[in-house]
């Protein structure tokens, strides 16, 4: 069975106070039985969070990591650190840090099997703009980036990580996939996975949402036969808002 997972990317907001307080309402709320929940705080507020979190249940990620062990990469933080502030995942490939950062699928690849090195769970993101959708080449935009961004990871390595699906149209835009459009895409990252690591493997793989997902619309998509849950950006800000997304299922 795979995992259902609700991930709640911080992305820079909330100061450490701020996060503070965000991960205590979040803790003291009743969040999904079942449900793996994660939250993504800034990289100052990793270590905080960390202590309101712990013995929770709640798990941590990072935002990003480097795509180098350690050394002279000023304002980098590596895999290794990540692990040892008490973190267990980390998002790669968001469509934020391929448009403004330009990361590319080879950095993403990079940055992948680093963390897996380092025993981090990626989140790995991938998903289409809009004018590709328009195009009608999302298909092949998310298999492309699949096929170079994780598809020569061993089956092993392959079944450690998690895929957020995440069409850039819709991420802060208050525009979501509709229910239809998102297990279209989804069953179709299910069925590239099938070509490739086989049916078990890809019957086991959590394949996440993201793109204005909140409260309103959560069950909906999570109902989707090939939705595992949900990459939550703006509405992750809010404790009672995400809370209740976490119990969406
Ligand atoms: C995201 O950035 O991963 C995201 C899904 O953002 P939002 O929920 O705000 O669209």
């Amino acid at each position: 069975m795979r995992q259902k997972i609700v991930a709640g990317n911080w992305k820079m907001n909330t100061t450490i106070p701020e996060s503070i307080a965000l991960a205590k309402g979040i803790t003291e709320g009743k969040t999904g039985e079942g449900v793996k929940v994660v939250v993504a705080p800034p990289f100052t507020s990793l270590s905080d969070v960390n202590k309101i979190i712990n013995g929770t249940g709640i798990e941590l990620s990072a935002q990003n990591c480097s795509s180098e062990i350690s050394g002279a990469y000023t304002g980098e933080v590596s895999c290794q650190m990540i692990k040892a502030v008490g973190a267990g995942y980390v998002i790669i490939g968001h469509s934020e840090r391929r448009s403004m950062y330009h990361e590319n699928d080879a950095i993403i690849n990079k940055k992948v099997k680093i963390a897996l090195t380092n025993g981090l769970t990626p989140i790995v993101c991938c998903g289409e703009v809009l004018s590709e959708r328009e195009a009608n080449n999302h298909f092949n935009v998310v298999d492309s980036q699949l096929q170079n961004g994780v598809f020569d990871l061993s089956p092993v390595d392959f079944s450690k990580i998690v895929i957020a699906y995440e069409p850039v149209w819709a991420i802060g835009t208050g525009v979501t996939a509709s229910p239809a459009q998102a297990q279209e895409m989804h069953a179709f990252i299910r069925s590239i996975i099938e070509k490739k690591y086989g049916k078990q493997i890809s019957d086991n793989t959590s394949i996440l949402y993201g793109g204005s997902c909140k409260a309103s619309n959560a069950k909906e998509l999570f109902s989707q036969n090939d939705v595992d849950g949900g990459l939550i950006g703006g509405a992750s800000l809010v404790a009672g808002e995400f809370i209740s997304i976490t119990n969406s299922f």
